[in-house]
């Protein structure tokens, strides 16, 4: 068994970003780690193993690891993308935020029922990956799991978001 520990520590944490009251998860030193980066990847995959055909990154930290695990398990990866930034999004989902709401898209590249392993870097209170899984199953695929780096556990996510691995939480 692999010690994350210093992986976890790599995760750093700033208060008030974006904005007053939230405590910012920035993964971008374990991103800039070869060796915690391929335990944090490794882990978010490894109870999936074999079971999906290919792996969906949600904008923007989702992309560096999807990329990552799609290398690792060689499979493709798909973009799940804020709106307006593919040319020709094959479906759509908008969620509730605090404040206003929010629209993912995907390009239209899946095949019937293929198995979606959906990775983002943090769950929060679960309206993103929720969409994302209602994203994949609108584009006729199959969502064959979800894994996020880091749960934050107060936020309640799991319970909207549903069964969701988490290789650290807070
Ligand atoms: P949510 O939809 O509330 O679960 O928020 C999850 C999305 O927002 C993920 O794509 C995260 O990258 C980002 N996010 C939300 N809260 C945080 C946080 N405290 N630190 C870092 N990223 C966050």
């Amino acid at each position: 068994m692999v010690d994350l520990t210093r992986a976890e520590s790599l995760i750093a944490l700033t208060p008030d970003y974006p904005e007053p009251g939230v405590l910012f998860r920035d993964v971008s030193p374990l991103l800039a780690d070869g060796d915690a980066l391929r335990e944090v990847v490794e882990a978010l995959i490894a109870p999936f193993d074999g079971r999906f055909d290919i792996v969906a990154g949600i904008e923007a930290r989702g992309f560096l690891l999807a990329g990552y695990a799609a290398a690792l398990a060689g499979v493709g990866m798909l973009q799940i993308r804020k709106a307006g930034k593919l040319p020709r999004p094959a479906a759509a989902v908008s969620y509730a935020l605090e404040y206003g709401t929010a629209t993912i898209e995907a390009p239209g590249v899946l095949r019937p029922g293929e198995r979606v392993l959906l990775l983002d870097d943090v769950l929060a209170t679960g309206g993103t990956l929720t969409a994302a899984q209602r994203l994949v199953e609108d584009l006729g695929a199959v969502v064959a799991g979800s894994a996020v780096v880091l749960e934050l556990t107060d936020l309640g996510g799991r319970t909207v978001a549903g069964d969701v691995h988490t290789v650290f939480t807070a």
